[in-house]
């Protein structure tokens, strides 16, 4: 069966798409007149990602879950003598972190992985380059990033308090207010007999 029955009037669709175009033409336009005016962003646009170097421990959780393969990761042992201690402990030195710009996707993975807040989005976005290898930034250049990485949003006053918040609170009340909450019981509300 032919379809032209749905087609309707010829003409149809060519006014349905003038009829577009003439809305359009009388709305605002909301060109932004970038690079010559800002545009604002969200603050937490996925413009960048900015590492904290100091909060890595090489743990590698981000570079293998990074779906793009775009993380790499160098790192050797060091021994850290611990006075006291037994034997020398050993911790992670990072030599290289560089994330390929030109392979990642921003879909925030490696963020959302990071056990330690190594990672953040910041919203900066001018770091394009006429050399695509140009897009691989190294550790330095990742660091940098930090500068622009907004505040966190405020806690919710409504929302449990963390819980560094709760145990420097319980540490400020002393060591017995602990085992005086739990032992304390509610007051119970005797019915009134009228007596
Ligand atoms: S944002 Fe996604 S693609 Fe980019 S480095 Fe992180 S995990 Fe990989
Ligand atoms: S997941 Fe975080 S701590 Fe682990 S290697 Fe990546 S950035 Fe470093």
């Amino acid at each position: 069966m032919s379809d032209d029955g749905d087609r309707g009037l010829p003409g149809k669709g060519l006014v349905q798409g003038l009829a577009v175009t003439l809305k359009t033409m009388t709305k605002r336009s909301t060109t932004q007149q970038y690079p010559d005016v800002e545009p604002e962003l969200p603050p937490r646009s996925r413009g960048v990602i900015a590492l904290s170097e100091e909060n890595c421990t090489v743990c590698m959780l981000c570079a293998r879950e990074c779906p793009d393969w775009c993380i790499y990761i160098d790192s050797h042992k060091e021994e850290v003598v611990v006075p006291g201690a037994a034997r020398a402990r050993q911790r992670n030195v990072l030599d290289r972190f560089d994330i390929d710009f030109s392979l990642c996707m921003y879909c925030g993975i490696c963020i959302e992985v990071c056990p330690f807040d190594a990672l953040h989005w910041t919203p900066e976005f001018e770091y394009a380059e006429t050399d695509v290898l140009d897009l691989l930034h190294d550790k330095n250049r990742l660091g940098e990033w930090m500068r622009t990485v907004p505040p966190p949003p405020a806690h919710d006053v409504l929302g449990e308090p963390s819980k560094e918040e709760a145990t420097a609170a319980r540490k400020a009340a002393g060591p017995g207010a602990a085992t005086a909450a739990k032992t304390a019981r509610p007051a119970v509300k005797r019915p009134e007999t009228g007596r």
